[in-house]
């Protein structure tokens, strides 16, 4: 089973549709698709909520809702509440990164809930009460608060990457051996030579310069060949231009 199944989004009384589906979206990018939604307003703008859901539509429509946050994290071991203000036991708080394989650990097992509080007056005390765990996203003293839809990004995005799912790409060519590197090597020392890049006196040193660049990041078989392929070709060019007499 994949362990992001077991993580459940909580909202606590949102106030705005485009929160609410930048929400659902947010959820989706990092893989999450449990959302509850505790005290929905009735007169929250739901037209909005679908445009900002885009592609997570279908995540919007398969919301549950739940009239108290006790009933929604019932069923849920860890209960992780978020909170951008000091006080309240806040300061035992986590930060997203630290919390991540806490909730994993758990969510291996069981449901965990991340709870996320309204949008003017965050999450009631009482409602921190029912969380084992707070999570503060650090945030600079100018505005610490963020938009309810972005601090449920960053979290959903710190279990996302916890979970080791992503993998990306990786270089496929292979790495240029020295048998390679060192005729590349000798094919540009001839080329500085035939060009007059540099005096006999300086050419070694310029050598060790080349040597330093082209090896500070993994050389693959096509980058050297395209060294190789350019040095040869400035070679035959020269040479070229030297036989119809320029010098
Ligand atoms: N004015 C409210 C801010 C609510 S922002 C207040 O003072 O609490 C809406 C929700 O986004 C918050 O309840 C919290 O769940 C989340 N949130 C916003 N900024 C956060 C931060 N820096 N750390 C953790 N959660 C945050």
């Amino acid at each position: 089973m994949n362990i992001l199944e077991n993580i459940r989004i909580v909202l606590v009384n949102p106030m705005f549709g485009g929160n609410m589906g930048s929400v659902c979206r947010a959820m989706n990018n990092n893989g999450i698709t449990d959302l509850a939604v505790v005290a929905p307003r009735a007169d929250m703008d739901m037209d909005e909520a679908r445009k900002f859901s885009c592609n997570a539509r279908a995540q919007l429509e398969a919301r549950k809702e739940y009239e108290t946050l006790a009933e929604a994290v019932a069923d849920c071991t860890v209960v992780a509440g978020t909170s951008a203000r000091t006080g309240f036991y806040r300061d035992t708080a986590y930060s997203p990164k630290e919390f991540a394989p806490i909730g994993l650990e758990s969510a291996k097992d069981h449901k965990i809930a991340l709870v996320f509080g309204r949008e003017d007056k965050g999450l009631f005390n009482e409602e921190l009460a029912l969380c084992t765990h707070i999570i503060q996203i650090p945030s600079s003293e100018l505005y610490t608060s963020l938009n309810l839809s972005h601090a449920v990004y960053v979290c959903c995005y710190e279990m996302f990457c916890a979970a080791g799912i992503f993998s990306p790409a990786e270089e496929s060519a292979p790495e240029a051996d020295s048998a390679l590197r060192e005729r590349m090597f000798a094919t540009w020392r001839e080329m500085m030579i035939r060009t007059e890049f540099v005096h006999d006196q300086k050419l070694d040193h310029m050598m060790m310069g080349l040597r330093r660049i082209f090896t500070r990041s993994k050389l693959t078989v096509p980058d050297a060949k395209i060294l190789l392929g350019l040095a040869r070709q400035s070679i035959w060019v020269t040479e070229q231009w030297k036989k119809k007499g320029n010098r």
